[in-house]
């Protein structure tokens, strides 16, 4: 059989990585992406003047598979490690240091009751079970913290003030989940990996320059909004896109679909039943932030704000850019929820405005220079019992031959390692099942 020939439809961390190894493996890959630059959610974009991220701002020094590709692209010079950063904490009536690594920080904590610090110990068992079995960038090696809830585990494990003031603030601001919504899987099996060595990076051209390496080696047509995929008679797919007003299609052996997971049901035609059944169960949390120029000279920092401190902002950071303060302003769990179920996404910065100002009377916002950025799908939920599902669908797409293969954050863990991860993993099934690599 002659080589088969791949179409892409994505070109994020997931996507652009399992192109990448199958060019390598020989075979001819085509990518295709809506968007007019690649890296879906791991890029960067200029407006007024400011740079902000699309989405993903860090990676862990635990991300195996991210670092190899980061070494075989040449990359390593352009790494930068993060120093400790300093976050507030504020609640109602006091502010508190919050720690986003676990360690002794904690243990002297004058928030945290002597009853629970004691407590932290019966995490050791699980930390240490985690760190042998589970690849932090797999959850399907996490399957016995599948359930309960991350609250519910960590109200029995420790306490109710660590899961309040230490744990829930830190999903709420950095994943945008609250621990009922999610299992501890992520939780476990990231803190298994923070040992004192542990340390967060970016890259010197920002956090898009790995997918701008990845996208340099591969053949990608952009602005191409894929609309339907389907298999057809002759044994391959079909794939209908517009681009610039213009319908096209493309035939292909192989179609890797590795769209946000939320996206696949509108695309797939015809889907087989577990293709069906485990699409429905992918959910994505949604998330406004407002990025803006302040006026005046400002303390830089980062707020995490409780639940209860306000319902609509959880976290206002003032930064440096090329001799401007710039605020960065994420919305709630509930507030962007609330957005995408109006249809109200574009002008966030008047939904806002007076909480914000309320919360930071000081602030001097440049109003010309507001960007509302609306992301649909943040990153996917891993709520209690989606291990079984993602393990059931990827036992069916590692099985045998197929024709269309997914992959994604929502395939693997929810962040850049499972992107990273799932493309590898979908470019290996490929190889085995295709070329009749062992
Ligand atoms: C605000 C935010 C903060 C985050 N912070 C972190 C962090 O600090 N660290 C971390 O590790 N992770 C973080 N993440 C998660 C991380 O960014 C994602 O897990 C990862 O980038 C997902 O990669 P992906 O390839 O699976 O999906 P994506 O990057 O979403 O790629 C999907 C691609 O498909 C394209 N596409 C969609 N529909 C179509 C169509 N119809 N036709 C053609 N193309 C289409 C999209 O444009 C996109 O380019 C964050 C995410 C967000 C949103």
């Amino acid at each position: 059989m002659k080589t088969p020939g791949v179409t892409v439809i994505g070109a994020g961390l997931a996507g652009l990585t399992a192109a990448y190894r199958l060019k390598q493996r020989g075979l001819a890959v085509k990518v295709l992406e809506a968007n007019s630059e690649p890296g879906g959610r791991m890029a960067q974009r200029q407006e007024h003047g400011m740079t902000y991220n699309t989405g993903a701002r860090l990676c862990y020094s635990f991300y195996s598979n991210l670092l190899e590709l980061v070494s075989e692209l040449g990359l390593e010079d352009a790494i930068v490690r993060h120093g400790n950063m300093k976050i507030m904490c504020r609640e109602p009536d006091k502010q508190y240091v919050i720690p986003l690594k676990p360690g002794l920080g904690l243990l002297v904590h004058s928030e945290l009751p002597w009853n629970e610090k004691l407590a932290l110990l019966r995490l050791l068992p699980d930390l240490i079970k985690a760190r042998i079995k589970i690849n932090p960038g797999w959850m399907m090696t996490a399957a016995d913290f599948d359930e309960p809830s991350l609250a519910e585990y960590l109200r029995q494990k420790v306490g109710p003030v660590f899961l309040k003031k230490f744990v829930e603030p830190v999903f709420r601001c950095t994943r945008s989940w609250n621990p009922d919504q999610v299992s501890p899987a992520l939780f476990i099996s990231t803190a298994a990996q923070m040992d004192p060595g542990s340390y967060t990076f970016g890259f010197q051209e920002g956090m898009g320059q790995l997918t701008a390496e990845l996208a340099k080696q591969l053949d990608i047509e952009y602005q191409a909004h894929v609309n339907d995929v389907r298999r057809i008679a002759n044994g391959k797919c079909l794939v209908r896109y517009k681009r610039d007003g213009v319908e096209k299609e493309i035939e292909s052996d192989i179609v890797i679909l590795a769209v946000e997971g939320a996206r696949v049901t509108n695309l797939l035609s015809e889907p087989e039943q577990t293709e069906e059944e485990f699409f429905q169960s992918v959910k994505y949390n949604p998330l406004g932030v407002v990025h803006a120029k302040v006026e005046s000279k400002q303390p830089s920092g980062v707020t995490f704000f409780s639940r209860d401190c306000s319902p609509d902002i959880s976290i206002v950071e003032i930064g440096q850019q090329n001799g401007f303060y710039k605020l960065y302003c994420q919305l709630t769990p509930e507030l962007s929820k609330k957005l995408k179920d109006d249809g109200n996404t574009s002008d966030i910065y008047s939904v806002i405005k007076e909480s914000l100002l309320a919360l930071c009377p000081k602030l001097k916002i440049n109003e010309q220079s507001i960007v509302n950025q609306w992301i649909e799908n943040k990153i996917p939920y891993f709520y209690p019992g989606y291990i079984k599902n993602v393990t059931k669908f990827q036992d069916y797409q590692d099985d045998s031959r197929r024709r269309i293969y997914y992959c994604g954050d929502y395939l693997s863990q929810a962040l850049l390692e499972g992107a990273c991860q799932s493309g590898n993993h979908v470019a290996d099934n490929i190889a085995r099942h295709w070329l009749n690599e062992t």
